[in-house]
């Protein structure tokens, strides 16, 4: 069982307001940060959300719109200064190097840590790591951008200890190997793995959008998604400007996570003309009856499903 939790740090488009900072959500999982763009002063948040500045950590920058990267500079600053020593791990595309390495010459920017630069060019898994996956698609945007994927491995069922008993297997190493799949043989008798472990269990997808036009693409790329956190920049009565600026309306996202069979979403992104965002959460509500809308600070736990 691992905790699993989407902490959203900056929930605002493009100008920060009063209430909300620029774009930045953490997903929390075990002791590891996997961090989706860091807007400007997106630290500020960080600390006060006390997720930990040596943690084991990911970012992933979707697209290199100031809003959405330019806090990196001030992140790592923050994170030096309060002595971290773990090394981090950061993917966006081609050009996200040349915009760290260029202004880290420019400042000369001495770090506790070192970051690893990972640049990603095509669709497809970027990470594959024991217990999850990270995947990416191209987003529709007004420069290359990608949404991206977390997906679990399917965890193993669920071991029926009271039939372990009652076949007399001894428990310890035949316990662990029956729970890995294996089959075993107590007192000369073969015992099948399936007779004392049920079938495995699926792991938990969350889809994160970056800023996007909905597409058929990401349609099928955020399939059944547990959560499915979509850009929701203006509502439906902006939907000629959203279509202009390749950004979405609540209603667009809410159609998709309808039509990818999404069972929850959060919106997020929002223009600073609202300064409520209920009027998105309802009009998104008449189409997904699942919707939730991301505020600074608000935090999510994702239970399994199964
Ligand atoms: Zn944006
Ligand atoms: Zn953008």
């Amino acid at each position: 069982m691992a905790d699993m939790k989407i902490v959203f740090l900056g929930t605002s488009a493009a100008i920060p307001t009063q209430r909300r900072g620029l774009s930045s959500i953490v997903i929390k999982r075990e002791g590891e940060l996997l961090i989706f763009d860091v807007g400007e002063g997106m630290q500020r948040n960080f600390l006060q959300a006390k997720l930990g500045i040596n943690k084991k950590m990911k970012v992933f920058i979707t697209h290199l719109h100031i809003d959405h990267c330019l806090g990196l500079l001030g992140f790592f600053q923050t994170m030096s200064l309060l002595g971290r020593t773990k090394k981090i791990d950061i993917y966006g595309e081609p050009r996200l190097r040349e915009f760290l390495n260029e202004n880290f010459r420019i400042i000369n920017i001495g770090l506790s840590f070192e970051i690893t630069i990972h640049i990603i060019d095509k669709e497809g898994i970027i990470i594959n790591e024991q217990d999850y996956q990270v995947s990416c698609c191209r987003a529709d945007h007004s420069v290359p951008a990608f949404s991206f994927c977390i997906k679990e491995h399917p965890r193993p069922g669920i071991f029926n200890i009271d039939k372990a008993i009652e076949l007399s297997i001894p428990k310890g190493g035949m316990y662990r190997r029956l729970q890995n799949g294996e089959d075993v043989i107590v007192d000369g008798k073969l015992i099948k793995s399936n007779e004392i472990v049920g079938p495995k269990r699926r792991g938990r997808k969350i889809g994160i959008s970056g800023d996007t036009r909905p597409s058929l693409k990401l349609r099928n790329f955020f399939d059944s998604c547990d959560i499915l956190i979509f850009e929701s920049t203006y509502n439906q009565d902006y939907q000629e400007k959203a279509i202009e600026t390749f950004h979405s309306t609540s209603a667009e996202a809410a159609l998709l996570a309808k039509e990818s069979n999404s069972n929850k979403l959060i919106l997020t992104h929002f223009s600073s003309r609202y300064s409520d965002a209920t009027i998105l959460l309802n009009e998104a509500r008449t189409i997904h009856n699942d919707v939730d809308f991301a505020e600074d600070m608000k935090t999510f736990h994702i239970p399994y499903t199964e």
